[in-house]
């Protein structure tokens, strides 16, 4: 029994005093309290307390259930098993009933709008990562470094190229001012300067050079502003096309090769012109005076012949180099590959270099060697590598020097070898590496003679790419150089 229903006895009995003393004061008041009314006083007050108590009782029973009865059809309604309005209450708990119905459907209305919100946004923001992960693999496939810095000057993305010249890890630097994460402070200013300065330019391509891995490196810097895509936006726009706030994407791309190549080109162009032009000049110059006849005797007439001979071989020896590369490198060349004592073909340079050796007085000794193996290969493409060795053993030594070959034997290797030396101003060991790179040319030396960087690239094509051989050089600087070439023996050589 709950409660309310025991107020009920209490209702009742207080109902009762209360009938009885009001009986009792009427009584009075009237003159008419008599003794022997009282039993019969008594009883009325007691059944009209009972009653009362009774009609409570009834009344708290019936509105328990009706409450109890609100409950289940609200408890219903909030699980979705009820229909609004199914419910007519009593005692005004409909209308009870009718606002928390309204509230709960306008509950769960807002309810279902946040739950298709939410699914919004996490499709969204699947759909955000995925992008992000497209933009990422793209930039890092990039050669090129990237870097996205926001409003506030601080790395937004970048990539990998980046991370790699400017040494950071993304994930790190990620929302840290620029300038902390890049270590170059003309290129930070720039990126600052493109966001901050004239929203006019909006592009800005210049040449920075940049120091990496202890060198000067030259890069293509892009700077172009870009506004910061905003919430509602779905795409990316790089055009401004207001005065909003903005990030920079910078883009640095490496020329230094390129530079190098256009230099080394422009030197190459110089160089043949002057390697053209001097021994023709000089041809031109020994015929004039032969045509005038002023060589009076045989024997200055024949010096003229010589000189013209050996500044004609020089012409054809640098168009012969020119040639021969591009023919190998484009494997158009064709070999013509006999059984050559290479004794003999370096007994003939010698005979085709005394005349060089000489004008300076650089003795050119050819030490005895033995001669008998042979290699398999191309007579005059050998023979173009071993006046190449000795032009560059007396062009890079000083007058009154010595230059000497010499060939051997590695029967274990199953080579012959053939090693050109000279007493002349040697290589420095940082150039060794490049010596045989195609239009290299020792930075000192430039001065010392005119070259075209190609003789000895020729050199080792025809020996290694060719010929299956090898090539080597040992050299001290102020001490002398010996350039070798080796070639395999012969199968029946
Ligand atoms: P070049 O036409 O410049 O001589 P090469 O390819 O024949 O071109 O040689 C490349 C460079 O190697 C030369 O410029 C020179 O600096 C260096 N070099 C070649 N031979 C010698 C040598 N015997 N002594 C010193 N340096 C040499």
């Amino acid at each position: 029994m709950s409660s309310l229903k025991w107020l009920s006895f209490g209702i009742g009995a207080v109902s009762s005093v209360v009938i009885m003393l009001l009986v009792l004061l009427i009584s009075e008041a009237g003159g008419s309290l008599a003794m022997s009314n009282l039993p019969m006083m008594l009883i009325g007050a007691l059944v009209g307390g009972f009653v009362i108590g009774l009609i409570h009782w009834i009344f708290m029973d019936q509105l328990e259930k009706e409450t109890a009865n609100a409950a289940n059809h609200v408890e219903q309604l909030c699980h979705g098993k009820a229909l609004p309005g199914e419910y007519q209450g009593r005692f005004g708990l409909g209308v009870v009933l009718e606002v928390i119905e309204q509230t709960l459907s306008s509950m769960s209305q807002r309810q279902e709008e946040l739950v298709t919100k939410r699914k919004e946004l996490d499709i969204r923001l699947r759909l955000a990562e995925a992008e992000q992960k497209h933009l990422t693999s793209i930039l890092d496939s990039l050669n090129d470094a990237v870097v996205v810095t926001d409003t506030f000057n601080e790395v937004a993305l970048a990539n990998a190229a980046a991370e790699e010249l400017f040494h950071f890890n993304l994930d790190k630097a990620r929302q840290s001012p620029v300038d902390h994460v890049i270590n170059d402070s003309a290129l930070t200013t720039l990126i600052k300067d493109t966001r901050e300065g004239n929203r006019a330019v909006r592009k800005r391509r210049l040449e920075q050079r940049i120091q990496q891995a202890g060198r000067e490196a030259i890069f293509d810097v892009t700077l172009s502003c870009v506004k910061e895509k905003m919430s509602s936006q779905t795409e990316s726009s790089v055009a401004l096309s207001d005065e909003s706030a903005s990030g920079v994407v910078t883009i640095l791309r490496d020329i230094t090769r390129e530079r190098e190549i256009a230099e080394t080109k422009s030197d190459f162009v110089s160089n043949v012109s002057h390697e053209l032009r001097t021994p023709l000049s000089s041809i031109k110059a020994y015929m004039e005076m032969l045509i005038d006849g002023e060589a009076q005797d045989d024997q200055t007439r024949a010096e003229f012949y010589n000189i013209i001979q050996g500044e004609t071989n020089r012409l054809s020896r640098l168009i012969d180099n020119i040639l021969n590369i591009s023919r190998i490198e484009s494997g158009i060349v064709r070999v013509q590959r006999e059984h050559i004592s290479l004794s003999a073909v370096i007994k003939e340079a010698v005979g085709i270099m005394l005349p060089q050796a000489r004008a300076k007085q650089i003795e050119l000794v050819e030490v005895p060697n033995p001669d008998y193996f042979q290699v398999f290969a191309d007579r005059d493409m050998i023979l173009q590598c071993a006046l190449n060795l000795f032009s560059n053993a007396i062009k890079y030594t000083d007058v009154g020097g010595r230059v000497s070959v010499s060939v051997g034997v590695n029967e274990g290797a199953r080579m012959v070898t053939v090693a050109v030396s000279d007493t002349g101003v040697g290589v420095p060991d940082s150039d060794k590496p490049h010596l045989f790179d195609k239009f290299y040319r020792v930075a000192d030396h430039k001065n010392l003679a005119k070259g075209t960087g190609l003789g000895l690239n020729l050199v080792k094509h025809v020996v290694e790419t060719v010929h299956g051989g090898e090539v080597g050089v040992e050299s001290k600087v102020d001490k002398g150089s010996t350039f070798t070439f080796a070639l395999p023996i012969a199968d029946n050589g």
